[in-house]
């Protein structure tokens, strides 16, 4: 029976970078894909990453006039909610691509590389021997196949159709993901009426609606774009009730919408357990701030392929111990900043529209310094840029411009979001520890709850929730 060094289940984004890179590494490499070819990653269109990110991690950027790449364009706002507003954040020039188009790109990249991909092939469960993963079983239109490899990497996306067969006794979380969990994102191809207006200048983003105006490329003006928990139903109500009536934009018609789903969750714990590695959106991987992930999971598939290869060069087992480095070298590279920005974005979006306005004037949390770190990996916030928040707030509530229970629920955030911070300095070494470690995240994690707490009551009960 032929072995494989690494089976990666899923061939999307994160499936086919970590697939080019082992196999670039000398490793024999196998990735199943549930879909067909001609069916991959077909649920919405355009995607963006951004220019140096896709310089970073070694993704082709396609010139210009090559048919993957629709656009490139430059300086993402975040906009208040009456649109007064807008806080240039560091972004670097993004760009625009077809994603299924890219995607097979990736794969045919990875193929050169020496990966081996199977389509129509989709996991059914892992192969144990001695309680050990040893490789997976899968289904195609042919019957039920057994494959071994030396670890499992799970890039299967929001199903997280491995991780989620783990047992309850795995350092790797087994949650599934649930409405609450997941952002439901409508995409609405937009036409102005106007043809004198420039779509580009009403591009950025709205934090409190989640949503925002881009690029759409060839025969539209703009994506508004809108991502809510729950359902597609809610994020489409919030963006009919508030965001339309506070926000005025020109007239336009709708020529196309799309519909998908991205995570909103804290990352998993630990993404390894003896051979086995969570990956990309399975993993939980997405910017807590707008919910793109194709980037974001290379930062822990990049450390992910550093450790591997070296041990399977040194021909070490595959063991959470031994890949345990993936985990701390993650926490310190970007997860503890994602994760420190869940509790504290919860807080701030309780603010009501006229409070959030007032903070975009005066930067308070809405401020560049939050703003400008957010495209990197590292935050970089100093205590002064906090304590100058804090500042401004009690200003706000002393002029009556914010209401002290709001405060409260930003000051809650922040406290959160700092003793997250502390907690995930702590993260442990090595696994010993671990347990005790994950006892405090649990207990953190629930006292902070979820986004989709923050939801509009009255939209909730209007749609039966
Ligand atoms: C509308 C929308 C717009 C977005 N825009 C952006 C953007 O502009 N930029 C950005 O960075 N991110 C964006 N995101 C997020 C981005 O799509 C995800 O973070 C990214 O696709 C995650 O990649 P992945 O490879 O981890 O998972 P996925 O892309 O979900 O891929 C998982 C793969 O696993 C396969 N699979 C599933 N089950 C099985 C099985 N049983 N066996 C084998 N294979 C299986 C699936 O077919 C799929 O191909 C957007 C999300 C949405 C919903």
């Amino acid at each position: 029976m032929e072995k494989y060094d690494v089976l990666i289940v899923g061939g999307s984004t994160t499936g086919c970078w970590f697939a080019d890179r082992m196999a670039q590494t000398g490793a024999k490499v196998l990735v199943i894909e549930k879909q067909l070819p001609d069916d991959v990653s077909r649920e919405y269109d355009i995607f963006h990453m951004g220019e140096e990110d896709m310089k970073r991690f070694g993704l082709e950027i396609p010139d210009e006039g090559h048919p993957v790449r629709e656009f490139r364009f430059e300086n993402s706002n975040m906009i208040s909610p009456y649109g007064t507003y807008r806080k240039k954040g560091a972004y670097s020039p993004v760009i625009g691509l077809h994603k299924h188009d890219y995607i097979m790109l990736m794969a045919e990249k990875a193929q050169k590389s020496g990966a081996e991909f199977i389509y129509g092939a989709s996991f059914t469960d892992f192969v144990y021997e001695n309680g050990k993963i040893v490789g997976a079983k899968y289904k195609t239109a042919d019957g039920e196949e057994t494959v071994y490899a030396k670890i499992v990497a799970d890039c299967s996306g929001i199903p997280s159709v491995a991780r989620t067969k783990l047992p309850d006794t795995s350092a790797v979380c087994n949650f599934k993901l649930t409405p609450r969990d997941i952002f439901y994102v409508v995409l609405y191809y937009i036409e102005y009426a106007d043809k004198n207006i420039n779509p580009r200048d009403l591009d950025g983003f709205f934090m409190q609606y989640k949503s925002w105006s881009a690029p759409a490329g060839e025969g539209y003006d703009a994506i508004l774009g809108i991502g809510g928990s729950y359902s597609y139903e809610y994020s489409e109500e919030v963006f009919n009730t508030h965001l339309l009536k506070n926000v005025k934009y020109p007239e336009y018609t709708v020529k196309k919408v799309e519909k998908g789903m991205t995570p909103y969750h804290r990352s998993v714990y630990s993404f390894v357990d003896d051979g086995f590695i969570a990956m990309g959106d399975a993993a939980c991987l997405t910017k807590p701030t707008c919910g793109e992930g194709c980037t974001s999971s290379l930062v822990q598939a990049e450390i992910a392929v550093d450790v591997i290869s070296t041990l399977l060069k040194e021909k070490l087992p595959l063991s959470k111990e031994n890949m345990w480095s993936i985990n701390k070298r993650y926490m310190v590279a970007q997860g503890k900043d994602f994760d420190f920005m869940r509790p504290l974005l919860m807080g701030v979006v309780t603010l009501n529209y006229d409070e959030a306005e007032y903070m975009f004037e005066n930067e308070i949390i809405f401020s560049d310094a939050l703003f400008s770190g957010m495209d990197g990996d590292d935050l970089n916030l100093k205590p002064a840029d906090v304590a100058k928040w804090l500042a401004g707030i009690a200003k706000g509530v002393a002029k009556k411009k914010i209401r002290a229970s709001a405060v409260g629920n930003v000051v809650k955030g922040l406290k959160q979001a700092l003793e997250i911070g502390t907690l995930y300095d702590n993260y442990p070494d090595t696994p010993h520890g671990f347990d005790e470690w994950k006892k405090k995240a649990d207990a953190k994690w629930t006292e902070i709850g979820s986004l989709a707490d923050t939801c509009d009551p009255e939209i909730m009960e209007k749609l039966g929730y």
